[in-house]
């Protein structure tokens, strides 16, 4: 199995092995509660102290507080529930406040949602306003400037997690100079990558988090400035000096002492312009791999450790999973779900058209990352480029799936001819990327019947005819020789007239059918396979491959993904992505399908579940599938 190269450092990161020894070690020999009194609870003080020392010198954070908690989302909290606090409590005495929240408009979610929470459990009615950024990330000074009087609190980020932009805090600080505003500055991503020397700035509350900078989940830190109001979230033992109540989290605070330990003493941590090398060179091997790709931020004024991007044709689920099969872990640059890429908030507010916005990736590597890692990645990512363009031309069905509807594609490989069948706007860019050199002879409406060549009896592709059928209620159904017929959103009961009980039928709803169907199967209304048995795990695939050696893997994936990868475990597989296996069907399901077991595979267990769901329900008893995916093998 090909080993992982991790590339989402932003999303969190390994534990340093340094981290993980003293991690150990302090759940192994220094257990004891800091707050007791007897030696055990000494030890255990005497490391936290010193690690918290070493973050105050790194940090520079003078008189400042400086408290461990859970991480940057509950540091977030407790900075706004002080600053709001303090807030209530001016306005209670008369005192002049502002009544702006300001919040940057990239700002991880945690900002505006915290903002949004505690002023209205607060009761406070001050109005939460984003602040704009301009089409390179950073925030417009000239807004802020107008703002500036009437803010009561500004919340900015030091870098942002999607695009690694840095922010001009220099300049914010100096717009911000004689306001009355409260300044929070969420510095997870500038942690071990940017310089901080917080007591020398006008910044009033910093958080920080472990896990993006190799120490575990669950340990983090907030800075609080001198003389800057603070409210605990968190009440109880009085710990952290009655700040944040509930026992330390000693291991993770140990974990985060070898860090910053690491930081301060150098030779673990690579140099900036060592980083700059790494990521020109990634870039490259990216410019190589996948021509057309558009940086979504310039390098010039970002974290070197950040590339977001975005390539024509491909969305971003299709990029991961390349990136994935080839054993790259990169993640998309907007939030995404299994139907549909949500645009990216932080590229929306950039302005980068919505094409770039909802099709972005994130490949994120961590400060410590060596040559090898990435001179891997780049072979890598080359590989990945390589498996794309020799994936084969599409020949027969292509199901492609956006919004819970199907579009289907209809080519001809050797005519270079194909036909549309239900064309979404949403998947415009991968048609064209698929049926770049064909001869697109129609593109065609089950809603309308539109979209038919004048005059024409059939469509001829290749040796294949396509011709048009009128459907109950007004649609219209397309019949590809006498084995698919394209049938939109009519039912069952509407064709059962028109066509054979086992044509079968390719929908337009992704609801009614993850793949395709038959009338005699839909009419049967069979509930989808609820067997257990379809379920194989690593140990009942081996026993299955040994009592059934003629039994066929099958690789659901895309072709491209497929070429990307190696499916590891010495089995050969064949490819027949989930989007082609209506195509296929009937060779598994005519009189000369042999009925071998299939076992269908793929990177999460999802469309190899489709698969052998849609085998099984046109009676293919023998079709399995590997649940988790090959995720859960590696
Ligand atoms: N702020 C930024 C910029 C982040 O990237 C993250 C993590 O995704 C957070 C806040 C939240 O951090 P945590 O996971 O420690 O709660």
């Amino acid at each position: 199995m090909t080993t992982e190269l991790y590339l989402d450092g932003n999303a969190t990161s390994a534990v340093l092995p340094a981290a993980l020894h003293a991690a150990i070690d302090a759940m192994a020999h220094c257990y004891g509660n800091p707050s007791s009194t007897h030696a055990a609870g000494l030890k255990a003080k005497a490391l936290m102290l010193g690690v918290r020392e070493r973050a105050r010198r790194l940090l520079g954070t003078g008189d400042g507080r400086l408290m461990f908690n859970s991480g940057a989302t509950e540091g977030i909290q407790t900075a706004i529930l002080s600053a709001l606090c303090a807030i209530r409590d001016r306005r209670a005495q008369g005192l002049p406040t502002g009544e702006l929240l300001v919040y940057g408009a990239t700002e991880h979610k945690a900002v505006p949602e915290s903002l949004a929470h505690w002023n209205r459990l607060l009761g406070l009615n001050l109005a939460v306003q984003a602040l704009p950024v301009d089409g390179n990330g950073r925030h417009d000074l000239a807004v802020l400037r107008e703002l500036a009087p009437r803010a009561a609190l500004v919340c900015t980020m030091a870098a942002n997690n999607e695009t690694g932009v840095i922010s001009d805090l220099d300049g914010i600080g100096a717009v911000l100079e004689g306001s009355a505003a409260f300044w929070l500055v969420d510095c997870v991503q500038a942690l071990g990558k940017l310089p901080l020397q917080l007591a020398g700035t006008r910044i009033d509350y910093a958080p920080f988090s472990g896990h993006k900078l190799y120490a575990p989940k669950g340990i983090g830190m907030l800075y609080v400035r001198a003389g800057t109001p603070f409210t605990p979230l968190m009440m109880g033992g009085g710990q952290e000096a009655g700040l944040r109540s509930g026992t330390e989290n000693m291991a993770g605070i140990a974990a985060l002492g070898a860090v910053l330990q690491a930081l301060e003493e150098g030779g673990t941590f690579r140099t900036h312009a060592e980083l700059v090398d790494f990521r020109d060179r990634v870039a490259d091997s990216l410019r190589q791999a996948l021509p057309g790709i558009v940086f979504n931020a310039p390098f010039d004024g970002a974290l070197p450790t950040t590339l977001n991007f975005s390539v024509p044709g491909l969305s971003s689920k299709e990029l991961l999973d390349l990136f994935d099969a080839a054993g790259i872990r990169v993640s998309a640059g907007s939030a995404c779900s299994a139907a549909k890429a949500a645009p990216s908030y932080v590229l929306d507010a950039m302005g980068l058209p919505e094409w770039r916005s909802s099709s972005a990736v994130r490949l994120s590597f961590g400060p410590a990352t060596d040559a090898a890692t990435i001179a891997a990645a780049c072979e890598r990512i080359v590989h990945c480029g390589a498996a794309l363009r020799a994936a084969p031309k599409p020949d027969g069905l292509v199901q492609l799936t956006a919004g819970g509807a199907h579009t289907w594609l209809v080519c001809d490989a050797a005519s270079a001819t194909c036909a549309v069948i239900d064309p979404q706007a949403a998947l415009e860019n991968r048609i064209g990327t698929l049926v770049q050199g064909y001869r697109v002879l129609a593109r065609l409406s089950t809603r309308d019947g539109s979209g038919w060549p004048e005059g024409e009896e059939a469509l001829a592709l290749g040796g294949r005819q396509l011709r048009r059928l009128a459907a109950a209620g007004g649609a219209t159904c397309y019949l590809l020789d006498d084995t698919h017929a394209f049938t939109g959103h009519a039912s069952a009961a509407d064709l059962a007239t028109l066509l054979s009980p086992e044509t079968l039928l390719c929908t337009a709803s992704a609801q009614q059918d993850a793949c395709c169907t038959s009338l005699r199967v839909a009419l049967a209304q069979r509930t989808p396979s609820l067997d257990a048995e379809v379920n194989l795990d690593g140990a009942a695939l081996a026993a299955l491959l040994e009592a059934h050696p003629d039994a066929l893997l099958v690789d659901v994936r895309e072709a491209h993904e497929h070429a990307a990868s190696d499916t590891g475990a010495g089995y050969a597989a064949i490819s027949v992505p989930l989007s082609r296996l209506a195509g296929q069907l009937p060779r598994w399901l005519g009189p000369d399908g042999a009925r071998r077991p299939l076992v269908f595979f793929c990177r999460s267990g999802n469309r190899s579940a489709s698969a052998a769901d849609c085998l099984r329900r046109h009676g293919y008893r023998q079709a399995y599938h590997l649940a988790g995916g090959m995720a859960l093998r590696g």
